[in-house]
């Protein structure tokens, strides 16, 4: 047992094999310098040339217009959380979020050490099995923004729709589904993701911030985390985290090989079929909160009808192959992250763990 693991870390979540085959491969020697890329000067054009490249490759994956700014940060998604505000408010008084889930609710609080974080639709009400219905979101006038978390990685609900907002920017934390389907950009008027879960290591985010929402940083704000004077550096006004950046560009390289966005997203619902189909036909041995239409396509979150059974659920399945489904670690639970280095054979062998493992203790 146990030669063919698959891992469904929500996040670091495994590299598609050919990246990690490259950074192997390319380790000593980047591009013919003779040197490694982890060594290589930031300013020196080895570097310049790679971070041009990987944001090229991104506009290309994304379709991303010269009205947005490209940034590559640290911090992770978290720190956009509070920087958010920071670099977005202006004059205004307060930003409008909807409240979703585990993450969401993050953002909100970290933002409302900020300024006021207005709550303009939620779904605790309903133990986050949703998306409120956007006809019912009370937008603030004048906000400077309404922030949405297109994936909830731990609650599993998803985004099925963009709301479409006229006098507020619409901001995005897609930390866990950004690159696995195609997005309208335009739409949104800054979208964030943490690099450890679709786009490569830690240490990176990535950040599209539309140029006119631009020169609008409280004078407080650290340089670094400034959007304005980041874009205005290309990314380089201090030691960017060189190597999560590399594996960035390698993984858009990949994707794009690999058919692109609209690739991942048709792979994303043949792999998340496989898994809610072996939830929803095991009468009610697994069960799955979410509504249908907003299950998450790459964060399957699941519970066993028998809570006691979860722990051996996630042993037996660590010692077939199937590893770190644990859910997320203030939720409980039975997480599979579904992330695009995933293979359909990896769902397809959950499934049938899930299938056999319900035939024994049901
Ligand atoms: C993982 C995740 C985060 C946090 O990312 P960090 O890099 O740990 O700060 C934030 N939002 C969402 C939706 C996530 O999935």
């Amino acid at each position: 047992m146990g030669e063919v693991r698959y891992n469904f870390s929500a996040g670091p979540a495994p590299l598609p094999a050919p990246v990690r085959d490259r950074i192997r491969d390319e380790l000593d020697d980047f591009a013919g310098s003779g040197q490694s890329i982890l060594e290589l000067p930031f300013s020196a054009q080895p570097f310049r040339d790679l971070i041009a490249r990987a944001e090229r490759d991104l506009r290309e994956l994304l379709d991303i217009s010269a009205d947005y700014a490209v940034l590559f940060l640290q911090g992770g998604a978290s720190a956009q959380f509070a920087l958010l505000p920071l670099n977005l408010l202006g004059g205004n008084a307060c930003a409008d979020y909807i409240e979703t889930g585990y993450w969401s609710r993050k953002a909100i609080a970290e933002a409302t050490r900020v300024m006021q974080a207005h709550i303009a639709a939620s779904s605790a009400a309903t133990g986050f099995d949703r998306v409120p219905e956007v006809g019912r979101w009370t937008v603030t006038p004048g906000a400077a923004y309404l922030h949405i978390t297109s994936n909830e990685t731990a609650d599993g609900v998803e985004y099925p729709w963009t709301p479409i907002l006229r006098r507020v920017p619409l901001v995005a934390d897609m930390s866990s589904n950004f690159l696995t389907r195609p997005i309208d950009v335009s739409c949104y008027g800054v979208i964030y993701a943490s690099a450890q879960k679709n786009i490569g290591v830690a240490g990176l985010t990535v950040l599209l911030v539309r140029r006119d929402l631009l020169g609008r940083a409280h004078s407080f704000v650290p340089a670094v985390f400034d959007y304005t004077r980041q874009a205005d550096a290309a990314s380089l006004l201090n030691t960017p985290p060189i190597f999560a950046v590399y594996v960035a560009g390698l993984a858009f390289e990949w994707l794009k090989n690999s058919g692109g966005v609209r690739a991942m997203e048709e792979a994303s619902l043949r792999k998340s079929a496989i898994l809610y189909r072996a939830i929803d036909s095991s009468e009610g041995f697994y069960r799955c909160p979410v509504l249908n239409e907003f299950r998450s396509r790459v964060s399957v979150c699941f519970r066993l009808a028998d809570e006691l059974l979860t722990e051996r659920f996630l042993d037996e399945a660590q010692d077939q192959g199937l590893l770190n489904l644990k859910g997320h670690s203030k939720l409980g639970g039975v997480r599979a992250s579904l992330y695009n280095a995933m293979p359909e054979e990896g769902a397809a062998a959950l499934a049938g763990f899930m299938a056999d493992f319900a035939n024994r203790w049901g």
